[in-house]
C-alpha cells in the first residue's frame, strides 16, 4: 500500500498567507499518519513560476524575474521548514528536469493530433491569464477581478478537450468519490453539462517571454496552468522513476476550492489524453476567512503563517487547523478562537492530564512507572476507551475527518480526566494497603498517556516527541507501525519518567 499526497505547487507572485499554511499542514499530517502505519509514502510541494502575474510581480518589485522567483520560492521553502513540514520532494516549474517533461507531453500530445494551431478572439482576463465566455461574466466584468475584460485576437495552439468530455463524465459518475466532499463533485458534473471549449495552451512571446518554449514552435510559451499540473509528475521523474511506478496513481491531491476547474477538468483530461491513469482522489478544501475583532499581542500581520507560529507555537497552529476547519466547509479564523483552543484543550485537558499524572508519578513513585496489579472495572474501562477511541481515530483521520477524529481522542482526554477525580490516587497514597491499587490507576494513566503521543503524533509531532522523552520511551515510541504500538501495555514498569517544563504553557 502505498500513499503520494500533493499541496498546490504555490504561485509566487506573493508570500505565503494562511490558506497555503493550512494546505500544507494537512498535507504533512497525513503524511505523517501514513508513514506511522507504516506505508510508503511520498509527499510532494512546491512552488508555481511562470507566467503574467509573476512577471508582472517582478516588475513591481523592480527586480529580474528569476532573481524575483528565486526569493519568493525560497520564502515558501523556509517556511514550510519552519513549519516542520516533511515534505520529500519540493518543485519549482523552472527546474530543468519540469522543463523537459512539460515539452515531452506537449510534444506527445501535438503528434497525435491532440493539439492544433487556430486563430482566437475573445474576452481575456489579465488577473487570471484567460479567456472568459460572455456567459461567465458578471455585469460584463471578471467575477474574480471585477474588472472588465479586453477583447484581445491572436494565433494560438489550442488542446481539444471536447473529444474527452463524456469519458470524464462518466469517471465521476463511475467513482462517486473521486473528487470529494461530494459537493465540489456536483460543481464539477455541472460545468460539464455545458459543452467543453478547447483550451488555449500557448501564450505568444512578443506578449508573455517568461515560460517554458513549446517545443514545437518557439514564437509560443505553454499556457501557465498546462505547465504546472504537470508537477505532480516531475516529482516522481515521469516516465522511467521508479517512484512514478511505485507512487502513480496513488496520487491525494490537496487544494483550495479556487483551483477546482484545473484540477478537475484540464488535468484528467491532460491525462487521458497522454495515456497516463487518473490520480486517486482530488480533495478540496474551503476558505479560512479572518475575522474582524480583538487582536492581541500581534506585531505585523497575524495571518502571515510564520509570524502566527512564532507567537503560538508549530503544535498548537497545527492543532488549530485541524481541530477548528470541518475540511471542504470554509472557516472563520480569529486569534481568539485560536487562543481558547489553546487554554481550553492543550492547558487545560491534555497538558494537566499529563502534569498531574507525570507529577503524581514522581511524587508516589520516584518518577518510576509501577507495575500494574489486578484491576478494578474503573480500569478496564480505561483501556475499553483507549481502544474505541484509537479505532474512531485511525477510521476518521485518513477519511479528512481531522475535527472529529480530534474530538474523539479528546474523549479519552477528559476520561482520563475523570479517572483521576473518582479514583483519587491521593487518597490511596495514605492508606498502605491501597498501594497496589495506586500502581494500578497510575500505570493506566502513563500507558494512556502514551497512546495520546502516539495518536497525536501526526497532528502535533514536537509535542507528541516531548511526552514521548518524559514517558522516558524517546523515539521507541514510533519503532512499531502505529497499530501495533497500541497494544496495551506497551510502556514497561520499570521504566524512568523524565522531568521538563509544561506541555502547552497556558496563555495570559
Ligand atoms: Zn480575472
Amino acid at each position: 500500500m502505498t500513499f503520494y499526497v500533493t499541496t498546490p505547487i504555490y504561485y509566487v507572485n506573493a508570500e505565503p498567507h494562511l490558506g497555503h499554511a493550512y494546505t500544507t499542514i494537512v498535507a504533512d499530517a497525513l503524511a505523517r499518519f501514513h508513514r506511522l502505519m507504516g506505508e510508503g509514502t511520498r509527499f510532494q510541494t512546491g512552488t508555481d513560476e511562470h507566467g503574467d502575474k509573476v512577471m508582472e510581480a517582478a516588475r513591481k518589485a523592480d527586480l529580474p524575474v528569476k532573481d524575483f522567483v528565486d526569493r519568493i520560492s525560497d520564502s515558501f521553502r523556509r517556511t514550510w521548514d519552519e513549519l516542520g513540514i516533511s515534505y520529500d520532494v519540493f518543485v519549482r516549474t523552472t527546474q530543468a528536469s519540469h522543463q523537459w517533461l512539460v515539452r515531452n507531453i506537449l510534444n506527445k500530445l501535438y503528434d497525435q493530433g491532440d493539439i492544433y494551431f487556430g486563430e482566437y478572439g475573445g474576452l481575456y482576463c489579465f488577473g487570471c491569464e484567460r479567456f472568459y465566455l460572455e456567459r461567465e461574466l458578471e455585469d460584463g466584468k471578471c467575477p474574480d477581478h471585477q474588472s472588465p475584460p479586453t477583447f484581445i485576437k491572436e494565433e494560438n495552439y489550442f488542446f481539444r478537450m471536447a473529444r474527452h468530455q463524456d469519458w470524464l463524465i462518466k469517471y465521476i459518475e463511475d467513482h462517486p468519490d473521486w473528487i470529494r466532499p461530494e459537493r465540489y463533485k456536483n460543481e464539477v458534473l455541472g460545468s460539464l453539462r455545458e459543452p467543453l471549449e478547447d483550451l488555449c495552451i500557448s501564450r505568444p512571446k512578443q506578449r508573455l517571454p517568461w515560460g517554458i518554449t513549446l517545443p514545437f514552435d518557439d514564437r509560443y510559451v505553454a499556457y501557465v496552468w498546462f505547465d504546472a499540473l504537470l508537477n505532480y509528475l516531475t516529482g516522481l521523474n515521469y516516465p522511467d522513476g521508479e517512484n512514478y511506478r511505485k507512487f502513480w496513481p496513488a496520487a491525494q491531491h490537496l487544494i483550495a476550492k479556487d483551483i477546482l476547474k484545473p484540477h478537475a477538468i484540464y488535468w484528467p483530461i491532460m491525462l487521458k489524453a497522454a495515456g497516463i491513469d487518473p490520480f486517486q482522489h482530488l480533495n478540496v478544501h474551503g476558505y479560512w476567512q479572518v475575522a474582524e475583532g480583538k487582536m492581541y499581542k500581534t506585531v505585523g500581520n497575524v495571518v502571515e503563517p510564520r509570524s502566527l507560529v512564532g507567537l503560538y507555537g508549530i503544535d498548537q497552529v497545527r492543532y488549530f487547523f485541524l481541530r477548528e476547519m470541518v475540511f471542504g466547509l470554509d472557516g472563520t479564523f480569529s486569534e481568539e478562537a485560536l487562543r481558547s483552543r489553546i487554554n481550553a484543550d492543550l492547558a487545560n485537558d491534555l497538558g494537566n492530564l499529563f502534569a498531574r499524572s507525570l507529577g503524581m508519578a514522581f511524587k508516589y513513585r520516584q518518577g518510576v512507572v509501577p507495575a500494574p496489579q489486578d484491576t478494578a472495572i474503573e480500569d478496564d474501562e480505561v483501556v475499553f476507551q483507549a481502544q474505541e477511541a484509537a479505532a474512531e481515530f485511525l477510521r476518521l483521520f485518513p477519511e479528512f475527518e481531522f475535527p472529529k477524529a480530534l474530538a474523539r481522542v479528546w474523549e479519552f482526554v477528559g476520561h482520563l480526566n475523570r479517572y483521576i477525580v473518582t479514583t483519587a490516587p491521593w487518597e490511596l497514597a495514605k492508606d498502605e494497603a491501597a498501594q497496589p491499587r495506586l500502581d494500578t490507576v497510575l500505570y493506566h494513566l502513563l500507558e494512556g498517556l502514551r497512546w495520546l503521543a502516539a495518536l497525536l503524533t501526526p497532528v502535533m509531532p514536537t509535542s507528541a516527541a516531548h511526552m514521548a522523552e518524559r514517558l522516558g520511551l524517546g523515539a521507541s515510541l514510533w519503532a512499531e507501525p502505529l497499530p501495533k504500538t497500541l497494544d496495551w501495555g506497551g510502556l514497561t514498569p520499570g521504566t524512568q519518567l523524565q522531568k521538563g517544563a509544561a506541555l502547552f504553557p497556558r496563555l495570559e
